[in-house]
């Protein structure tokens, strides 16, 4: 059974006191006049086991990294209760954006293929899509879901605040090619509800995920391999403040990723992925999806 990754859970949604610019692959953009607080923080309920992440990087130590753009067609499944969660086509073509944003110098593009709306209220508040995949979600990914492997699925729906957004990993699509793809809360796609968390980021940081990529706080305490990526710093816990000004977890060098859009920090904290991490996922592309 495919596992789902990425859970994500709204601790709070206090206004931040800082702006960034939209991250750009390997840039790191200071946070200025940070918020400390807890607000805007996001938690995933969705860790890979250690056992699982080392045998997806067997299976992936086996890619090379690809040169050159991948450009990757999206279709978004708008499912509302009627008018709630109907997502207009305008905040769609804003997620695209943020996407090709924060994945530029990537080697990633995205381009909107199709969005299609689902007037189902069924689905659109059906929590069972947040726990372990269900005999719904596989029912609703099989009827919906379009393209192949290189096609990215981005389905919307009412969670409740305790799960904003999943995805699956890359090696999961050869046994479960059906459920491939992100789950996301409506709210958080840009104009959206929920403060801090609204910009568009939980969907860079789900696609992360879809590309192969782990939580930069991934395994057990300070220990490698993490998330093995090496240019991340060691962390030992995910960050749980909005965007805190600095976290050091572990003793080994360097202060926690806090501007890693693989961390917890609120989206406008979320600003950068390293070199490491741009090859990880050309990588799994190679290995899973070219
Ligand atoms: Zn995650």
């Amino acid at each position: 059974m495919s596992r789902r990754i990425g859970r994500l859970t709204a601790v709070s949604a206090l206004a931040l006191a800082c702006l960034v610019a939209p991250g750009s692959a390997a840039v790191a953009t200071a946070c200025a006049g940070e918020n400390t607080s807890t607000g805007g923080a996001f938690a995933d309920g969705g860790e890979l086991s250690p056992a699982k992440a080392e045998a997806a990087q067997r299976k992936l130590k086996t890619g090379t990294p690809r040169i050159g753009q991948v450009s990757i067609p999206v279709h978004f499944h708008v499912i509302s209760d009627g008018a709630k969660g109907a997502v207009s086509i305008q905040r769609l073509s804003k997620q695209v954006d943020v996407l090709n944003q924060t994945f530029s110098g990537t080697g990633f593009a995205f381009t909107a293929a199709s969005a299609t709306s689902y007037d189902r209220a069924d689905l659109f508040y059906d929590q069972s899509l947040t726990s372990p995949p269900g005999a719904r979600e596989i029912a609703m990914k099989k009827a919906m879901r379009k393209g192949g492997v290189r096609d990215l699925n981005i389905y919307t729906v009412q969670t409740d605040e305790s799960a904003l957004g999943w995805a699956t990993f890359p090696w999961d699509y050869k046994e479960n090619p059906q459920l491939d793809g992100v789950i996301l809360n409506h709210d958080v796609l840009p104009g959206g509800a929920f403060v801090g968390l609204s910009t568009g980021k939980i969907g860079t940081h789900e696609v992360g995920h879809w590309l192969g990529l782990l939580h930069t706080f991934q395994g057990v305490g300070c220990e490698p391999p993490g998330d093995y990526v090496d240019d991340t710093p060691a962390q030992d816990t995910a960050s749980r403040g909005g965007c805190p000004t600095s976290q050091d977890s572990c003793p080994s060098p360097g202060d926690d990723p806090i501007h890693n859009h693989m961390d917890y920090t609120n989206d406008l904290c979320r600003t950068m992925f390293t070199p490491g991490q741009v090859t990880r996922m050309q990588q799994a592309w190679n290995a899973f999806r070219a």
